[in-house]
């Protein structure tokens, strides 16, 4: 076993082995707590694989008319909420005797994917990637030819087309080059409702809730918020990337840049492990308070992309037809998303569990400044 800073125990108590004990370990936290906290369950029609009720909780600690909210978010991409639950668990902990500054509250939307979380998916449970979601569907979708053109090998329909699928793939990337090859697969669509990356034809349920929760708090009457969206998959192996998709040159990118330091990276100007994307859950912030937020999404890497888009085309695969979760096909994919997204080794939980404190820390010391 690897030394660690952290004692092994507190990692242990942050780190849930799935869903359902992240679930019961955020409510159990917050109930606890002796300060008043205001919890409440958004449940689900669906359930998890063993028959588990799913549902995204939040929890507000702090004063109830606070002006200023910091905003702790996990589990959008459903599988990834892993490290997210961890740093909203080991917050609660951490601030639970200090006082937060006067006129500051932290909200926390523990499992906003819970079915993805429970089922090891990065989609819910229409398949739709809930971070491509945010977009207006009353306009015309937005079209992806690259997706269209690469769709059959990224998921092929039958056994003959494998043979073709990666030379179809290498010669969309040395025509276009990979960082084009990467915005048309993982940069969303919106034709292909059993594709990867997919947008979705409407708001999806995770969507509707997270409108209720932002209009129940009245979050719009606030005078400044910070989001802090936790993801991985995406960067070095433990690294939390610090991830900024509001406009080049806005308000909140010098923000961001003043209060979490130079390793802020922005999609648009390429200086990010992350390609610029359609419909974020960032999308939905900044249209609502313009530039009274300041979103970022904190990735902590994992493993390379090529291997990530591999475990994700063989966990759609899967999913087209109904599965049966102790199937042994089934239990060999499902382990191989949750290592790609959740390594669970002691150094990454350390990593994620360090780099949570310091940027929950400057998040809260930077709202407390102007
Ligand atoms: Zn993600």
């Amino acid at each position: 076993m690897l030394p660690t800073l952290l004692p092994a125990d507190l990692l242990a108590a942050c780190f849930s082995e799935d869903y359902v004990t992240a679930r019961d370990r955020f409510r159990q936290h917050v109930c606890d707590r002796q300060e008043d906290s205001r919890y409440k369950e958004f449940v689900y029609r669906e359930k998890g694989p063993s028959d588990e009720k799913l549902l995204t909780a939040i929890a507000w600690q702090g004063k109830a008319d606070a002006s200023k909210v910091l905003v702790i978010q996990s589990g959008t991409h459903g599988v990834e909420g892993f490290a997210g639950a961890a740093i909203q668990i080991d917050n609660l902990n951490y601030w639970q005797n200090r006082l937060l500054p006067d006129d500051m509250a932290i909200l926390y939307i523990h499992a906003i994917n819970p079915y993805g979380f429970a089922w090891l998916r990065r989609v819910n449970e229409a398949g739709i990637d809930l971070n491509r979601n945010f977009i207006d569907f009353s306009q015309t979708l937005p079209d992806n030819p690259g997706y269209r053109e690469l769709a059959t090998a990224l998921l092929p329909e039958i056994e003959t087309q494998w043979s073709t699928a990666n030379e179809v793939m290498d010669t969309y990337r040395q025509q276009h080059g990979q960082l084009k090859f990467e915005e048309a697969v993982s940069g969303g669509q919106y034709e292909f409702a059993n594709g990867l990356f997919y947008g979705g034809q409407s708001a999806s349920q995770s969507r509707l809730y997270m409108e209720a929760i932002f209009d129940e708090l009245e979050l719009a009457s606030r005078q400044q918020l910070a989001v802090i969206d936790v993801h991985t998959g995406l960067g070095p192996f433990a690294y939390g990337e610090i991830i900024c998709d509001h406009p080049p040159g806005s308000k909140a990118v010098a923000w961001a840049k003043k209060v979490y330091g130079e390793s802020v990276t922005e999609p648009a100007l390429g200086t990010s492990s992350s390609v610029p994307k359609l419909g974020l859950i960032d999308y939905f912030w900044q249209q609502r308070l313009q530039d009274r937020v300041c979103f970022i999404t904190l990735e902590f890497g994992t493993y390379d992309v090529a291997q990530m888009f591999e475990v994700l085309r063989q966990d759609h695969l899967l999913h087209r037809q109904p599965i049966d979760w102790n199937n042994s096909h089934t239990r060999q994919v499902k382990q191989a998303m949750r290592r790609q997204f959740y390594p669970a080794t002691p150094d990454w939980q350390e990593m994620v569990i360090l780099r949570g404190r310091q940027l929950i820390q400057q998040a809260i010391y930077g709202m407390s400044e102007n």
